[in-house]
Formats: C-alpha cells, sequence, structure tokens
C-alpha cells in the first residue's frame, strides 16, 4: 500500500515542501482523514473499467485512491501551484491525466464524446464557493454520466434531498437534482476532518443520474420556470406567484384555469407542490397556452 496523503502530517509535509500557502477563496480545505475518503470511495462503488472525473484534486488525497480503484482518472484543478506539484506527488500511478481548467468553464461534453463507451462518474470533495453551480451544470448539460458522489456543505446536502414535508430546505435545486438523479445523503462528515477546518459540518451526496425523468414533462423550459416562480415567492400562494411571476409571463385567468383544472387549490402555497403537480401545473399550463 502507497504512503496515504490523507493525514495531517503528510498533507502539512507536502504543503511545507513546496511552499504553498492554502487559498481560501478556491474553497481549498483538504481531507486528512482516510476514513472519510474511504468512505466517500466506497459510495462511489467504482470499478477497474471505469473513469472517474474528479474536481479539484488539491494535493490528490482523494485522487491517490480514485486512481487504485477506477481505470483512469480525469484530474481538473483551477489553482496553478497545485495543478504543478500533483504529478510529483503522485508519480506512483499512471493512470492519472492532469487538468488545468476551471470545472465552471471546461467542456466536459468533449471529455465525455471522447470516452465514449466508458461508465464515467464524477466523484470530488468540491470547492465550497461554487459547489451548487457545479452540480448543476454536470445534471443540467444531461452528461453521459452514471454517478455522482461529492462532498459538499451538510445544509446544501439537505436542500438537494428535500421534499416539500421539508420545509424551507425544499426548493428549485431540490426540484432540479431530484428531476435529473436519485440523491442520497450517504454519510455526514465532520469539520474535523479537513484542514484547514471550515466553519460547517459537510456530507457526502450520491446521485444516480436518470435515464428517463421520474414525471413526464411536455417543455422542459416551462416546467422550471413554473418551479423557479414558485419559489421566488415562497411566502405567496401558488396563484400570486405564478400571476406575478416575472420569468415567466402567465395571466390571473390562465393561472386560475390551470390551477382548477389541476385540482391544486389556488390559496396553496408553491413550496408546497411535489414534482409530480409540477409536472401536471406545467403541462396544463403548457396545453392553455398553445
Ligand atoms: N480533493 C482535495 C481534498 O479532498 O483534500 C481538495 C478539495 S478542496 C475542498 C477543493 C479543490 O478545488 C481545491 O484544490 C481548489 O484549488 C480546487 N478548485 C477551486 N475552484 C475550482 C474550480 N473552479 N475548478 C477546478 N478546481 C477548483
Amino acid at each position: 500500500m502507497k504512503k496515504r496523503i490523507a493525514s495531517p502530517s503528510v498533507t502539512k509535509e507536502i504543503l511545507d515542501k513546496n511552499g504553498i500557502r492554502l487559498k481560501k477563496s478556491l474553497g481549498q480545505n483538504f481531507l486528512v482523514d482516510r476514513n472519510i475518503i474511504d468512505q466517500i470511495i466506497s459510495g462511489a462503488r467504482l470499478s477497474k473499467d471505469e473513469h472517474v472525473i474528479e474536481i479539484g484534486p488539491g494535493i490528490g488525497s482523494l485522487t491517490q485512491r480514485l486512481a487504485e480503484e477506477a481505470e483512469k482518472v480525469w484530474a481538473i484543478e483551477l489553482d496553478d501551484k497545485l495543478i504543478s506539484i500533483l504529478p510529483e506527488t503522485l508519480n506512483d500511478y499512471d493512470n492519472i491525466k492532469y487538468i488545468h481548467a476551471d470545472a465552471l468553464e471546461y467542456d466536459f461534453e468533449e471529455l465525455l464524446t471522447d470516452l465514449n463507451d466508458k461508465k464515467v462518474k464524477v466523484v470530488a470533495n468540491l470547492p465550497y464557493y461554487v459547489t451548487t453551480p457545479i452540480i448543476m451544470r454536470l445534471l443540467e448539460e444531461r452528461l453521459d454520466l452514471d454517478r455522482v458522489v461529492v462532498m459538499v456543505q451538510k445544509e446544501v446536502a439537505e436542500r438537494l434531498v428535500a421534499t416539500p414535508e421539508d420545509g424551507k430546505s425544499y426548493g428549485s435545486p431540490s426540484l432540479t437534482v431530484q428531476y435529473y438523479s436519485e440523491p442520497n445523503i450517504e454519510t455526514i462528515v465532520p469539520r474535523t476532518v479537513f484542514m484547514p477546518r471550515p466553519k460547517v459540518d459537510s456530507a457526502v451526496i450520491s446521485m444516480d443520474i436518470r435515464k428517463e425523468p421520474p414525471v413526464e414533462v411536455e417543455d422542459e423550459d416551462l416546467f422550471f420556470s413554473v418551479i423557479k416562480a414558485a419559489f421566488q415567492l415562497r411566502r405567496k400562494t401558488i396563484r400570486n406567484s405564478l400571476s406575478k411571476a416575472t420569468n415567466v409571463n402567465l395571466d390571473r385567468d390562465l393561472v386560475d384555469e390551470a390551477l382548477e383544472e389541476v385540482g391544486i387549490e389556488s390559496r396553496r402555497r408553491g413550496e408546497k407542490l411535489d414534482i409530480k403537480k409540477f409536472a401536471t401545473l406545467s403541462n396544463t399550463l403548457f396545453k392553455l397556452l398553445n
């Protein structure tokens, strides 16, 4: 077994040797606990013929284990200094490809087209400042991924798996993630396993990418616009939210007609509607508009 990077002493040694000062602005909180790395690895359910995209390898603590479990790792790191030391730190592994790029801009589609018949998973301890935009990109671009397993802030994970019963955690991100995937919180992670320690706890969330959405939707743009409108004014009734929405132009009579047709009481709040109700409501609006 190769020397594990995920420990406080080895991490410190690598940082000192390379004169690296961690950047808070890039969400550089490194994992220094082997057990948590093992839990991420087991949540990823990797096999030797699969490829992994890792976003933000840092100094390689998770990358190292991914390289041992998968056929190949595509490690995308934004930081100039970290990307330059990774090949040396991980020189025992010849199945890692280092990519110096911003995960918000990187062309995942092109990479996945090149990997055409491979099963590809994303596994990462995401930089906190861009967690949600990165997850949304991976899902909304309908990339040909099998599973996404990422460490995020605990509150973010709770939001992504939330249902109407979960109160204010439930919102537009919950519905988007659940439309494209089946999310599950794998484990809650205390802040003590990071160097430096963040101010909040984290969670590992897995998302199995759906081949088919869980509900039938006539017009996805309208479906997501209705959801956004409902949560933009979440304390208002669904009738008011939809007819006052700025992102979609729906007049009050049309909203009333649609709500009546699908049997949603006009005084209900949008935050109480589940994904099925949003689908029937947007399908009815679509029919009335066309
Ligand atoms: N994987 C390492 C670990 O678990 O210890 C580091 C995780 S650290 C939370 C996040 C990493 O993402 C950092 O190495 C940071 O430099 C990198 N990063 C930040 N923003 C990024 C971006 N937009 N694209 C790619 N990598 C980014």
